[in-house]
C-alpha cells in the first residue's frame, strides 16, 4: 500500500488526490487529504464569488472525489503547527504533495498602501466568502468611491460585488454579516484602474462582460484613455492580439460608445494610470494618485511625468496573489513558489523523494480552475514513477492516530458535512439559502467539536 498526503483540498489538492485513485499503475493507494480549514474546497469555497454560482457548483465533483472509498478528507490540521512539517509527514506517508496555494496578496510598495481604508482585495474576497481568518466589518462603511487597483479576475470580482446591491446578494451564500454590511453600502462610483491598456488586461472575456450586465451599474470608460492603447484604432494591430484580448477590447470599446443610462451606480473602467501613491485625510485613504502611462512598445508602458488623483475612501488592491513559505519546504522568493521539476520538489536543486508540489504553489498564481487538473496529473504521473522506491521506506500504520497524539483535533467528512447541515438550518432561519458560517467556534461547533480549535 502507498500512503498518500495531499496537503490543501483546493481544486490542485482534490484533483491530485482523483489522479492517485484513478490509476492502474499504483493499485493500492490511499490518500489523505489534509487542511488547514474544518471546510473542503479551498478558493472554490473562499474565492470563487458568491454570485458566480455556476463556478461553485463544481463543488459537487470535488465532493465526488473526496468522498471516494480511498480517499479521506482530514480538515482542521494545520501543517506546520503541533511538530507536523514537512519531516514529519514523511514519517507519516509515503509521499506528500503539497496544494497550498498562493495564500497572500502581492504589494504595490508605493506610500499609503496601508492606510486605513487600504485593503488588499483578497481581505475583502476572504470576507465576503465567509473566511474564518478574515477580519473586520467596515469595508465599504462611509465610502462613496472605491478604487480598485488592477484589472485582473480578481478586480472583476470586487468591482462587481462593490456594484451590487443587497439584494442582488441576498439569493447567494453570502454571510449574514457581510450581507448587513454591503446593503449599509453607499458606495455609488467604483473606479477599475490598470497600469496597462484594454488589450493587455488580464481578465477574461466572459467575467468582464458580466460587468455590463447588473442590473443597477452601468460600466462607464474614457475614450481618451482607450486612444492610447495601440490596438484601439489599428486593425491589424489587434488582429495581432491573442483572442481573449481582441474580445476584450470588443467589449470595452462597445462600453466607449454607449450612452449614460442613468444607473444607481457607476464601474468606471480607467487604462493607463499607475499607483504612485495613496493620499490620506483625517487618517484614513482618501485619494488615489496615478501617473499617466503611454506604451512603451515592447509591451509594457512608461511613465509621462502627469498625475491624476481620483477620491476613493476605499481602495482595493488586486495586483495578484503570492505563495507564502511552507517551514521546512524550499522556496524560491523571487516567484513565490516551490521549486520543482515536473512536481517534484527541489532541495539545493536535487529530486527531494517523497515530496511534490501542485496547484498555485507549484506554477504561481495563474490560470482557472480547470488549469489545475494537467497540473495536478504532471505531478501524480512522476509519483506514481517514484512508487516503487517510495513504497519501500517505513510510515506509520495510523497516521491518523498520529496527528490525533501530536495535538491535532482532526474534523473529518462527518463533520464537514455537519457543517453544510448547520449552513442549511442557518439559511432557513434567515429566511433564505444556504449560508455559510463566518466564524471558527461556529464552524468547529457545527462540526461536533464544541468551541475549543
Ligand atoms: P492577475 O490576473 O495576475 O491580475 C493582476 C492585475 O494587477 C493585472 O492587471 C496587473 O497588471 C496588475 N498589477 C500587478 N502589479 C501591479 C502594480 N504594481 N501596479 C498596478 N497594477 C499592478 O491576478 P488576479 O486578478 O489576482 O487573478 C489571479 C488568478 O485567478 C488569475 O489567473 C485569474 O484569472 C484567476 N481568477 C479567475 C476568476 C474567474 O475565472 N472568474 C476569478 C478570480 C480569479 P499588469 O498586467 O500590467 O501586470
Amino acid at each position: 500500500m502507498l500512503r498518500v498526503a495531499v496537503v490543501g483540498s483546493g481544486p490542485s489538492g482534490v484533483y491530485a488526490a482523483q489522479d492517485l485513485v484513478q490509476q492502474s499503475q499504483v493499485p493500492d493507494v490511499r490518500v489523505h487529504v489534509l487542511d488547514r480549514l474544518p471546510c473542503p474546497y479551498g478558493l472554490v469555497r473562499y474565492g470563487v464569488a458568491p454570485d458566480h454560482e455556476k463556478i461553485k457548483s463544481l463543488q459537487n465533483n470535488l465532493r465526488t472525489v473526496l468522498e471516494h472509498e480511498r480517499i479521506d478528507f482530514i480538515g482542521n490540521v494545520e501543517v506546520g503547527t503541533h511538530g507536523l512539517g514537512p519531516e514529519r509527514l514523511l514519517d507519516l506517508y509515503h509521499a506528500v504533495v503539497y496544494c497550498v496555494g498562493a495564500a497572500r496578496d502581492r504589494r504595490l510598495g508605493i506610500p499609503g498602501e496601508d492606510l486605513p481604508g487600504s485593503h488588499s482585495a483578497t481581505d475583502f474576497v476572504s470576507w465576503y466568502s465567509a473566511h474564518p481568518d478574515a477580519s473586520g466589518n467596515g469595508f465599504a462603511l462611509g465610502a462613496s468611491s472605491a478604487v480598485v487597483i488592477g484589472v485582473g479576475n480578481v478586480a472583476v470580482d470586487v468591482a462587481r460585488i462593490l456594484a451590487r446591491g443587497a439584494d442582488e446578494l441576498r439569493p447567494t451564500d453570502v454571510p449574514q454579516a457581510a450581507l448587513g454590511a454591503l446593503g449599509l453600502s453607499r458606495v455609488r462610483e467604483v473606479h477599475m484602474v490598470g497600469r496597462r491598456g484594454p488589450s493587455q488586461a488580464k481578465f477574461t472575456t466572459k467575467e468582464l462582460r458580466e460587468l455590463g450586465a447588473l442590473p443597477s451599474a452601468e460600466v462607464v470608460v474614457e475614450p481618451a484613455d482607450l486612444a492610447l492603447d495601440p490596438a484601439y484604432e489599428d486593425p491589424s494591430a489587434a488582429a495581432a492580439l491573442p483572442a481573449v484580448n481582441r474580445r476584450n477590447l470588443d467589449v470595452v470599446r462597445g462600453w466607449a460608445a454607449q450612452p449614460a443610462r442613468g444607473q444607481e451606480r457607476r464601474i468606471h473602467l480607467r487604462f493607463f494610470l499607475r499607483p504612485v501613491e495613496l493620499l490620506e485625510d483625517a487618517g484614513r485613504v482618501a485619494a488615489v494618485r496615478f501617473e499617466r502611462t503611454v506604451p512603451d512598445g515592447e509591451g509594457g508602458v512608461r511613465g509621462t511625468g502627469a498625475y491624476e488623483e481620483i477620491a476613493a475612501q476605499l481602495v482595493l488592491r488586486a495586483v495578484g496573489y503570492r505563495g507564502v513559505p511552507l517551514a521546512g519546504l524550499p522556496f524560491d522568493e523571487r516567484h513565490g513558489t516551490v521549486p520543482h521539476l515536473g512536481g517534484r520538489v527541489l532541495r539545493d536543486g536535487v529530486p527531494s523523494p517523497g515530496e511534490y508540489v501542485a496547484g498555485w504553489i507549484k506554477r504561481g498564481p495563474t490560470g482557472v480552475i480547470g488549469t489545475n487538473r494537467p497540473c495536478a496529473k504532471e505531478t501524480v504521473a512522476s509519483l506514481l514513477d517514484d512508487a516503487a522506491v517510495l513504497a519501500l521506506r517505513p510510515v506509520a500504520a495510523d497516521p491518523l492516530a498520529a496527528l490525533r497524539e501530536s495535538g491535532h483535533r482532526p474534523v473529518q467528512w462527518p463533520g464537514w458535512l455537519a457543517i453544510e447541515a448547520a449552513e442549511s438550518a442557518l439559511g432557513v432561519t434567515l429566511g433564505r439559502g444556504s449560508v455559510k458560517i463566518d466564524d471558527w467556534p461556529g464552524l468547529l461547533t457545527a462540526a461536533g467539536h464544541g468551541t475549543a480549535g
